[in-house]
Formats: structure tokens, sequence, C-alpha cells
């Protein structure tokens, strides 16, 4: 078991993790930074418990978190190595987790990961074949020991169990209904995945990050969150307040505020190192299990100073509570005002959301489409089903068939022939067409103002799900409702056919250990 584990499950302390980005290349600045922290961290007192090495962050080429981690391993030092699902696919996760487990490297961090933009020789190819939610499954299956297909057909073999700590994201600095409550949706899906604990997206608005706590708290789900206090300069802050950098959210007033502090001699550092202690002061005192520090070109002795800071605050947090309300122009919070941050009962129970209106023709009509022909015993499910039996017996009329479904289905989703379909799923929206991440199970991290993080011009796709399963009284599915990943073998064949014949992730959503463990 890894210390970090030990140390989540004994509760007892507030744990402080750091996190540190890796340069491009083998060698040079950056690397040797890391490394020179590790060997600080190694022989010293300050309590920083796990150093977290990002993977390929921003979308671009960078040494691997996991050559990092097991080198500050060997310094002594605790690893949290990043997880995400942008660069590779299932097998290449799997084969990824199972050496990260050979070498003692067991905590990790699950995310979707920024969309790519960069890479030799152009722009890499998003891969994206897993989101965040079925990495979490796989990870939490394989700790079980997964069991794979055996020698002879339809018997199976337990590989030996691996033993992950797994930590996932949630970004609540939405400023959107659509945006937000699709994050937290996913958010319990992670957990019932296997989450075991939580770090949330960098902000700067506190009422933001108690909501994930109250949240837990209401939906009753007791797992440890982490604060993320990034100490921001005013370069870093020009970046997220332009939205260059997913997910992360540094408003106009906080961007007017770091200006100011720049023009002190010290560029405005000494400000920023209090801010994050501050955060980490006020984390700790309302009860987070521990905070995610960050900060561009911080050294050792930068995070000792929060840290060190933030205990001298200690319980003088409230005078603070206030301060930290970077929040953007009408911004949607899901729970009453709570200006000291007291959590009162009365605080801690969500406004009500109206019930939303779709007027899209393509949402009604698919609307009707599916409960008389694809629902299960539906008045033309059972033709449905003989039909294909029957056509597939041909293969000119299988085309036949499949030429038809294809330009239907491109003219109203803009199908991409995945063959595993899963408009139902999204509200009659295709996520491989519509979201430029495949999300099959909620949001990336990365959207701003309800526009894809990828392509602004376009909303993100899980906003417009959101409406729709509000509007048709089935918000419950998007917290509730696994969606299998696409098996990839289906890809250009008729996803009705696949889906009357039971080949599709429908009808493994069916089966009893398919559905996850999500509340009521
Ligand atoms: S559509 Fe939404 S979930 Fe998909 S990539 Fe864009 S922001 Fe992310």
């Amino acid at each position: 078991m890894s210390k970090l584990k030990e140390l989540l499950l004994a509760g007892s302390e507030f744990i402080v993790t750091c996190e540190l980005v890796p340069g491009r290349g083998h060698e040079g600045k950056a690397i040797e930074q890391i490394i020179e922290f590790g060997r600080k961290v190694a022989s010293s007192d300050v309590p920083i418990h796990a150093v977290s090495i990002t993977d390929n962050p921003g979308g671009n080429p960078a040494l691997s978190p996991d050559v990092l981690g097991r080198e500050l391993m060997e310094m002594g030092v605790e690893p949290l190595v990043h997880f995400s699902c942008r660069d590779v696919n299932r097998n290449m996760m799997e084969s990824r987790a199972s050496a990260l487990a050979r070498g003692g490297l067991n905590n990790l961090l699950v995310i979707t990961g920024d969309y790519p933009v960069g890479g030799y020789d152009g722009m890499a190819k998003p891969i994206f074949d897993f989101d965040a939610v079925h990495a979490l499954r796989l990870l939490k299956s394989m700790n079980a020991g997964l069991e794979v297909p055996g020698r002879k057909p339809g018997t199976f073999n337990r590989l030996p169990a691996t033993d992950f700590l797994l930590a996932c994201a949630v970004s609540p600095f939405k400023r959107h209904e659509a945006e937000l409550l699709p994050q937290m949706y996913k958010l319990e899906k992670k957990i019932a995945a296997g989450a075991d604990f939580i770090i949330p997206q960098l902000g700067y608005d506190m009422r933001k990050f108690a909501e994930i706590l109250k949240y837990l708290k209401y939906r009753g789900l007791h797992v440890p969150v982490f604060g993320n206090a990034y100490a921001v300069s005013k370069g870093a802050g020009s970046m997220m307040n332009k939205g260059l950098v997913p997910g992360c959210v540094v408003t106009d007033e906080l961007m007017a505020t770091l200006s100011a502090e720049a023009e002190a001699p010290d560029k405005g550092k000494g400000a920023r190192l209090e801010r994050a202690a501050r955060m980490m002061a006020i984390f700790r005192g309302i009860k987070f299990s521990g905070v995610h520090l960050g900060g561009f070109g911080l050294k050792f002795e930068d995070f000792e100073h929060i840290i060190r800071r933030s205990e001298e605050i200690g319980e003088n947090w409230r005078d603070h509570a206030g301060e930290l309300r970077f929040s953007q122009p009408d911004e949607f919070y899901l729970f009453p005002e709570d200006p000291d941050l007291s959590f009162a009962e009365e605080r801690c129970v969500p406004v009500t959301t109206a019930r939303k209106r779709v007027l899209s023709p393509n949402y009604h009509v698919s609307r009707c489409f599916h409960r008389y022909v694809f629902t299960e015993g539906a008045m033309l499910y059972r033709m449905g089903r003989w039909a294909y039996k029957l056509l597939e017996k041909s293969k000119l009329l299988t085309r036949a068939a499949y030429f038809f479904e294809r330009n239907i289905k491109r003219a109203l989703f803009d199908c991409q022939e995945c063959g595993d379909c899963a408009l139902f799923d999204l509200g009659y929206l295709c996520p491989m067409s519509r979201c430029a991440k495949g999300q099959r199970n909620g949001p990336c991290g990365g959207s701003r103002n309800a526009r894809c993080e990828v392509d602004d011009d376009k909303p993100c796709v899980w906003t417009l799900t959101y409406q729709r399963f509000s509007a048709a009284g089935k918000l419950d599915n998007m917290r509730t409702q696994y969606i299998p990943p696409a098996d990839n073998s289906l890809e250009r064949t008729s996803g009705w056919a696949n889906f009357f014949l039971g080949r599709d992730h429908a009808a493994k959503m069916s089966q009893p250990d398919m559905q996850q463990n999500v509340k009521p």
C-alpha cells in the first residue's frame, strides 16, 4: 500500500501534494528542477506528502511522468502520476498501468487530458479511446485482478491484482448551470467507477470549492477532497484569463489584482504565495482532506513558505474566507450564498433548477422514433430485430440497409460510423461528431462559457445533453448511467443492426455488473 493511501485511510493528517510540470526532452532545466525538488523534499521535514507529475501537460509532449515518478520514488519521495486518456488507446493504457504497478508507482491522478496542441511535424492525433470514467473502471478492475479470456473459449483467467490509489478531477468553476451540473454528475460516476479521492481543477472562488463538499454531503458520498491552491502569477493568470489554459478560470477582477501586484519590486511573488497560503488555510479550516499546491516556476522554498504561512494563519482562516471570491459575471451556484463558509444546514441544500425546454425538431422526432422503435418491448422493436436477423443473411441487403442508415444519420446527427451508437445516451446528440474528445460519460473539464474547449464556436455538447435530459425529466440518467466505451470492432458497421442484435454497448448496459452502484 502506498504511503499516500495509508495517510488517506488514516484521515488524521492534512495532506499536501505539490504539482510539478516536466519539460520536453529527456533532460533540461525543468527536469533538473524536479529532481532538485525531490532531493529537498526527501531531506526536509516540510510536510509535502507527495509530488504530482503532469502527463504531457497542455497537450504538448513532455518527459513521461512514469520515468520521473520512478526517480522520485528512488529518492524516497511519494509520486502521484497523472494518467490521461488523450494520447493512448485502452490497450496502451492497460499496459502502461501494468508497468506502473510493476514499478511500484501506485498513485494515479486519472484525467481526460487537454486536447493536443502540438507535436513533432504537426499536431498529434487525439486518441481519447476512453474517457476518465472508463479509465477509472479499468484501473479499479485491475485492483481486483483483471478477468481476461482464457485459452479455451468461454474460460477466463484472473490477472494478479494491482494496488492503485486513484484520484480523479472535477471542474466546478463553470459559469452556467448546464456546465456545472454535468461536472458534478460525472464526478459521481467517477466515484462509482473507483475514484478514491478528488483533486479539483484550480480556481479562485472558495464558494465554488465549498460547493464540491456540499454536493458530496448532499448526495451522501464520503470521499476525501483536496483543495487546489495554485500560486498564480500575472503571466500565467493572463493566459488563463484569455481562456488559453483549458478549465482554468482567472476573472477580470483577479487579473486586475495580479497586474497591480506585479508592480511591486518582487513582481508580485510575495502576494501570489500569500494568496496560496490563505487558500490552503481555508481548505484546512473547512475540512478538506488536503491541498494540491502548484505554481509556475515555484521552487521548493516557495512551497515551504506557503505551507508554513498557512500554518501561521491557522484558525484565523475565517479572516480571509470572504476575499477569495473571484466569480464570473452572473455565475450559477448550486447552493445558497454562505459568506463565512459556515456550512450551516440551510446553506447545504441545493437550489432548485427549472426544467428546461428543447425546441429542436430533431430532438423530438428522435425521441419519438426511439420510443416506438428502439425501446425493448416497443411496437416496432420486435419488427426491427426480425428484419435485421433476416437482412444479415444477405450481404447485398445488409449493404443497402446500411447505406440507408448511414446517410440518414449523417444528415441528422453527422454520424461518424462508430457502429456502437450512443445517440440515446446523450439525448440524441452524437459524442463522436459533437464532442472533440468523444466523451460518453459527461463533459471534460475544459468547457468555457458553455463553449467547447477545442472549438469555442461550438457549444459543449454536454450542456445541450443536460438541457435535453432536463426537458425529458431524466437528469438522473446523466448521474447514474455508466456508458461503456465504443467497441471499435463495430466501426463502419450498422449501428441499428448492432443494437437490435445485441452487439453494441446498449446490450452490455443491461448486464447487472455493468451498471455502477451510483447512489439513486
Ligand atoms: S464538447 Fe464538451 S466535453 Fe467534448 S471536448 Fe468539447 S468541452 Fe469537452
